[in-house]
């Protein structure tokens, strides 16, 4: 039917993996970090990896990004292969440690991967400044990293990594280390960033509310070996903010997401 084509036509995936497995050779033998990863992702969604620790949630953000290669197994990202997508500037970093350099002041940090790309002292220094507006530190251009506080750090983090507008955002734990209060106004933040540039986002955590809150989609992984145990759909309006935490909705989903997880955890217990 044409309607299928076009539908088709209209869903090339922002990234997607076929049968893609990681085993890592130890001492005490291999690790099958990833088995088998059947992943579509839309371009435009917001996903988190969600589940234990050691599940392989970061092995899979890490062969996503090309910064591992998997054992086996396909990872197309726009139709490029993992290493064409990193070549091309398609994916930004952002990890739990803001890795900021503190020689360099809060916006010289911002323009670094512009600099690294041979971009213009002017238009690196313009577009450095749209992102720091981006983020809401416009006051804050002249500080050194240090001067900041661990949220503030975060925020030049992922400022750095969408200056140069890539197409998927790559986010491990990056609001791990933030204290509670923090993390929920950083969540908000990041959301109206998602909102603005429509960029793809892959998200590491392994908060149900965080992943709930923020996602279009929650992917949760079981341990040993690491893989897709459920896909689940959040039903919540594109716009969410703090009115969204108590809507019943949001109940329903996080309700939905805790109990994916509890079943793998009392799985992974009856495993041990
Ligand atoms: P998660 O991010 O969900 O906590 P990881 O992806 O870091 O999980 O790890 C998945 C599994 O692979 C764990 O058992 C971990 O110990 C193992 N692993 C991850 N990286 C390596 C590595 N470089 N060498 C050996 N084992 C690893
Ligand atoms: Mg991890």
């Amino acid at each position: 039917m044409t309607t299928t084509a076009a539908n088709q036509a209209t869903t090339t995936p922002a990234i997607s993996l076929r049968g893609v497995s990681k085993v890592f050779e130890t001492s005490s033998g291999p690790v099958h970090a990833l088995q088998d990863i059947d992943l579509d992702i839309e371009p435009g969604s917001f996903v988190s990896l969600l589940g234990p620790s050691g599940c392989g949630k970061s092995t899979l953000l890490r062969v996503i990004g090309d910064l591992i290669d998997p054992s086996e197994g396909d990872v197309e990202v726009h139709g490029k292969t993992a290493a064409a997508a990193r070549k091309a500037r398609d994916y930004g970093m952002v990890f739990q440690q803001a890795g900021l350099m503190d020689w360099r002041t809060v916006l010289r940090n911002i323009e670094l991967p512009l600099q690294v790309q041979g971009v213009g002292r002017e238009e690196r220094r313009e577009k450095a400044r749209e992102m720091l507006k981006l983020v809401k530190l416009d006051q804050f251009g002249q500080h050194r990293p240090r001067q900041l506080s661990g949220g503030m750090q975060q925020r030049v983090a992922i400022a750095r990594a969408l200056s140069f507008q890539p197409k998927v955002l790559l986010m491990d734990e990056p609001l791990g280390a933030l204290d509670e209060m923090t993390r929920e106004h950083m969540q908000r933040e990041l959301l109206g960033i998602y909102q603005e540039t429509g960029t793809t986002v892959v998200f590491v955590t392994h908060s149900v509310s965080e992943a709930t809150f923020l996602s279009t989609e929650v992917v949760v992984m079981s341990p040993r070996p690491g893989r897709v145990a459920e896909r689940i759909t959040i039903d919540l309006p594109r716009y969410r903010n703090d009115e969204t935490r108590i809507s019943d909705a949001y109940f329903a989903a996080e309700a939905k997401v805790r109990e994916s997880l509890h079943s793998v955890l009392d799985e992974t217990r009856s495993k041990a």
